[in-house]
């Protein structure tokens, strides 16, 4: 099952995430109709929004990862929370040509399909008005470049590294990531170790057989021994439902919407998130048009 563990090691104080994704990723993949290099790119932007949006603790933490590359599979949009539900797509034409998958140097590197431009975080905390952060895509590979975004923008010290693998079919065999951080003036020396590792593949490497949420924490420390602070199971999720699906059609106003019943006997609105159809027919569509007109007169 999917889950994340928190963890820290008082000795070097350090603080660890890590997730194990593997369902949540195959289900979004599944959902959206990606495998292959699609996949490696939602796969690693949803686990690493799993990862941050574990550091306030609280459940009604959300964070939305908004890449902004100029690379063929450079837009994606992935939404997490703290109570462990996430989901995400990545913004291609339905009829786009599937990119082939990048060869594996040490891991295999998505820079090239992502592109360069930016990433936009936002925290929302459930208390004030969302944070957001714009940086510049550093490298393209995601968890490089929101470890960057840590390091510099949170000023946290940090590791981050998520990874995916496929089946022979191109299908979702495993995914999981870890996120390691410590304080500004902390020990730089295991955070670096677990950077150039990740860079060389190891985490890659670890994920070639299932792992528990502790064996991925003991990677992310050498083998330092850790205290486990708290765990959260984690599970592909979308907040559609039929209401918000009349409420985006209501935004085309009465005329449109009569308009539409007319032409069609019945409309579907997607949600981009998690593929799901509302389908609303032409009599439902009249009942909305008239609810609208009654609110304005
Ligand atoms: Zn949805």
């Amino acid at each position: 099952m999917d889950r994340l563990e928190r963890a820290i090691s008082s000795e070097l104080d350090l603080r660890v995430v890590v997730a194990v994704t593997t369902a949540l990723v195959r289900e979004a993949c599944e959902r959206h109709g990606l495998v292959g290099a699609e996949a490696l790119v939602l796969g690693r932007a949803l686990t690493a929004a799993c990862l941050l949006s574990t550091l306030s603790k609280s459940e009604t933490e959300r964070v939305r990862l908004e890449v902004r590359g100029d690379g063929p599979l450079g837009k994606v949009y992935v939404d997490s929370r703290g109570d462990g539900r996430a989901r995400g797509f990545l913004g291609i034409a339905e009829e786009a040509t599937p990119q082939p998958l990048p060869e594996r140097v040490g891991r295999r590197r998505i820079g090239a399909l992502v592109g360069a431009g930016a990433l936009a975080i936002t925290r929302d905390l459930g208390l004030q008005a969302p944070y957001q952060g714009v940086v510049a895509l550093q490298s393209g590979e995601l968890d490089e470049d929101l470890q960057h975004y840590l390091d510099h923008s949170e000023q946290m010290p940090s590791a981050l590294g998520c990874e995916v693998l496929l089946d022979a079919q191109g299908g979702v065999l495993r995914a999981g990531g870890v996120l390691c951080q410590t304080f500004p003036g902390g020990p730089e020396e295991p955070l670096q170790r677990l950077r150039d590792g990740i860079a060389g593949g190891s985490l890659y490497d670890l994920l070639r057989q299932p792992r528990t949420t502790e064996e991925l924490i003991g990677f992310a420390l050498g083998g330092l021994p850790f205290e486990v602070v708290g765990a959260t199971p984690l599970a592909f999720e979308c907040s559609c439902d039929p209401a918000r699906a009349r409420a985006i059609l209501s935004t085309l106003g009465a005329d449109d919407l009569v308009a539409l019943a007319d032409e069609q006997g019945e409309t579907a609105v997607r949600c981009s998130y998690c593929a799901t159809s509302y389908t609303l027919a032409a009599e439902e569509l009249r009942a909305l048009a008239a609810e609208l007109r009654s609110e304005r007169s």
